[in-house]
């Protein structure tokens, strides 16, 4: 698992450059036809071993390397720096946030005025909002930041506890991390295609290219998920005091049935409760019709393409500090691993 260098490593979206960079030196004697395409994926191809006499589909497995940040717009007389978001971070976390600006990662807080001057001060929205990097002039910021430098969260990884890990970007670098594991493990008797997107976060857009350059015949987003089971964590799914908890800490992998861009086909579904079922993996279903993943652009590649899509449950993603589990991710990889061995195309047939 390389999800602490992963985690650490900035790529917001439209600048990945970090993470592929980190995923190459961990891929390369592990897959072959690597290649970086011209949106900035990762393609690799893991060849099938011994397939056997039944016929194996080609899977495609897809995780998205770009994290939400934002981007630096203009540079105020003051030194201080104007910005937008980039993807779909909640104006609630902005105030006294520690950031990172530009490849140097020059550290700075978004500014807000102090509660002994305005307790009722109600939270502002990023565009009254200003970075302050300690500057005191326009001049003194010049040749340091520029319009459309990335800016990400200031967040270590560390573990709490040994069961629970905390940092940013998990969404999506513990799909990411999921994906070498997948690349160094096997061997497997199908052909494993691995995507490693961009710009996910932004409108699904690398995965979009990457499907129809690997013409897939079935695909699996691999990403972490919202678990919002914070309220009330031991609330069953029907609980009215947690509407939709979506997912929960340490209940295994997250399997969707439907989401804002996708509604995975029931026997390709079924096929993954199945799977898990047969290995004694535990698994939760996922029916938020908010959000979207990178199956959301693969379904509808080409002439289109089963797809299905597999989380880890993440509390706070979006979010400078997301938590997981440790036996949610584990659980994760033991069921990917389970269902490239079991996958074959007879699954895939939906008339039979
Ligand atoms: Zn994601």
């Amino acid at each position: 698992m390389i999800l602490k260098e992963l985690s650490e490593a900035v790529g917001v979206s439209g600048d990945e450059a970090a993470v592929r960079q980190i995923i190459l030196q961990h891929i390369d004697e592990h897959a072959e036809d690597i290649r970086i395409d011209a949106m900035g994926n990762i393609t690799a191809l893991k060849r099938a071993v011994k397939p056997g006499r039944r016929p194996r589909p080609r899977v495609l497995l897809a995780a998205h390397m770009d994290e939400v940040g934002f981007m630096v717009t203009g540079i105020d007389g003051d030194g201080s720096l104007r910005f937008t978001a980039i993807g779909g971070i909640d104006d609630r976390i902005l105030p006294a946030l520690r950031v990172r600006v530009g490849e140097e990662g020059i550290p700075g807080v978004i500014l807000w005025t102090p509660i002994h001057k305005n307790r009722d001060q109600a939270t502002r929205g990023i565009s009254s909002l200003r970075i302050d990097i300690g500057a005191s002039s326009k001049d003194e910021v010049a040749g340091k930041v520029k319009p459309g430098d990335r800016i990400a969260f200031d967040s270590a990884y560390m573990e709490l506890g040994s069961e629970t890990l905390r940092g940013k970007a998990f969404d999506d670098r513990v799909g990411c991390s999921l994906l070498v594991d997948v690349l160094q493990g096997g061997p497997y008797p199908c052909d494993v295609l691995a995507a490693f997107t961009v710009q996910e976060e932004i409108g699904l857009r690398g995965a979009k290219v990457a499907a129809q350059t690997l013409k897939p015949d079935v695909a699996i987003a691999l990403e972490g998920t919202t678990a919002n089971d914070i309220l009330n964590p031991t609330a069953e799914p029907d609980d009215p005091t947690v509407p939709n908890p979506t997912c929960k800490l340490g209940d295994g992998p997250v399997l969707t049935v439907m989401d804002a861009s996708l509604i995975v086909n029931p026997r390709l579904l079924g096929f993954l409760r199945a799977v898990a079922d047969s290995h004694s993996i535990p698994t939760q279903l996922k029916t938020s019709p908010g959000g979207g993943t990178d199956a959301g652009a693969i379904h509808r590649a080409g002439a289109g393409v089963p797809s299905a899509v597999i989380s880890v449950p993440c509390r706070y993603i979006h979010s400078p500090a997301a938590l997981l589990r440790r036996s949610d991710y584990a659980h994760t990889l033991a069921l990917i691993q389970a269902v490239l061995r079991d996958l074959t195309m007879d699954v895939l047939d939906f008339d039979s």
